[in-house]
């Protein structure tokens, strides 16, 4: 049977040449990078290569990077770590009401210790209004987190301004873009953040791994305590082949990056020009053009989210739903409740996300696939009538 994965978004599979870049650090150059004699030098050399790598793709300094076990450790980090760090200075944070998990919950967790935080909300594109940032502000504000672009709607955030908005109150701004890096350009200084959380297995890197970059200079306490690894801002022994692999994705996006975003951005389009003819009463979320290239979320009246991933996966073809189909809850996303889709709405929503391997023959075949399964489903639904 064909498999087509279209949920880049959630994961991407490894690039060979990330893996074969990998693979020696297993076991001819297993040392501990923090050893001296020379099994560790090679594996420390490995780790300060795809330091320089990363820092240099986000205009960073390699000493403002801090490899972590991940998007969800770097939110946690930083988060957390501004919170202690700066707890003299004040306790309020900032955030928004479509942040990922690992953001929102962190928040939930220091909530319970006496944090204030004031969650801004978006219009009915997803965007958040810098405006409404700079009226949450008060002289308690310790810190801004505000996502680069949303993993379920797509929507790239006006980061570079709301920034400046931080940078001008003194206030650390802190980013959340793992889903932005190694798809679209992130420059640490053009979006005016202090800090950014970034992860490998969402650009064809390895699972278990990513970074935290931290502005020269910006208080932040550790988050996990032990050794003295990454200039004592992070113990553990270093990842050495997660933290390889992560760079070798990073040095293959900086490469193809152009081009991919291209590529992607027409299937995107087509998708969005084709679904309309092919299915009545599609409606799409996110903003038209301020969307990540691979992105394409949209609802299906009168049908289920759920009810569409099952069949599709009958027919090797995998995306992701507006619900939170695999928990125990059917509250539908909060992504898509806060642009203000009613719950039926929301309930019948698909995320399309692609990505390196994705082919024009996979986004046909969907096409060509999805209005006979939302047939299917609509003749068996009561609330539908054609
Ligand atoms: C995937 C994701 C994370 C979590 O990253 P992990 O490396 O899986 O912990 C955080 N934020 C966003 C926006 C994500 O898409």
């Amino acid at each position: 049977m064909k498999r087509i994965y279209l949920d880049y978004a959630a994961t991407t599979p490894c690039d060979p040449e990330v893996v074969r870049a990998m693979e020696p650090y297993f076991f001819e150059k297993f040392g501990n990078a923090s050893s001296i004699y020379s099994f560790g030098q090679e594996a420390k050399k490995a780790v300060e290569d795809a330091r320089d790598l990363l820092a240099s793709f986000l205009g960073a300094k390699p000493e403002e990077i801090v490899f972590t076990s991940g998007g969800t450790e770097s939110n946690n980090f930083c988060l957390q770590g501004s919170a202690s760090a700066l707890e003299k200075k004040g306790n309020h944070i900032i955030t928004t009401v479509i942040e990922h998990h690992s953001i929102s919950e962190p928040l939930r967790f220091l909530q319970e210790k006496g944090v204030k935080v004031s969650l801004v909300g978006v219009d009915k594109y997803g965007l958040v209004n810098p405006d409404d940032i700079k009226k949450a502000i008060t002289d308690k504000t310790i810190l801004i987190s505000v996502m680069h672009a949303n993993n379920e709607i797509g929507v790239i955030q006006p980061i570079a301004e709301i920034g400046k908005i931080a940078k001008e109150k003194g206030i650390y701004f802190h980013t959340d873009a793992v889903q932005t890096v190694g798809h679209i350009p992130v420059n640490v200084d053009e979006l005016n953040v202090d800090f950014l959380s970034l992860s490998a297995h969402k650009f064809y890197g390895p699972k278990g791994v990513g970074a935290l970059y931290i502005r020269k200079g910006s208080r932040l306490t550790r988050f996990l305590h032990g050794g003295d690894q990454e200039r004592n801002r992070r113990a553990s022994t270093y990842n050495t082949p997660g933290i390889v692999g992560l760079g070798k994705a990073i040095e293959l996006c900086r490469d193809k990056m152009k081009e991919e975003a291209s590529f992607q951005t027409a299937l995107r389009d087509k998708l969005i020009k084709e679904l309309p003819s092919k299915i009545a009463e599609v409606y799409f979320n996110g903003h038209p053009v301020k969307r990540l290239p691979n992105n394409v979320n949209f609802s299906i009246k009168y049908i289920e989210g759920e009810s569409i991933l099952l069949n599709l996966d009958l027919l090797g073809i995998a995306c992701s739903t507006g619900s939170a189909c695999t928990s125990s809850s059917l509250e539908p996303s909060h992504v898509l409740l806060a642009i203000g889709l009613p719950h039926e709405i929301a309930h019948g929503s698909l995320r399309i996300t692609f990505g390196r391997w994705t082919k024009n023959e996979d986004i046909d075949y969907f096409l060509e696939h999805l209005p006979k399964i939302v047939q299917k489903l609509r003749a068996m639904s009561p609330l539908y009538s054609s």
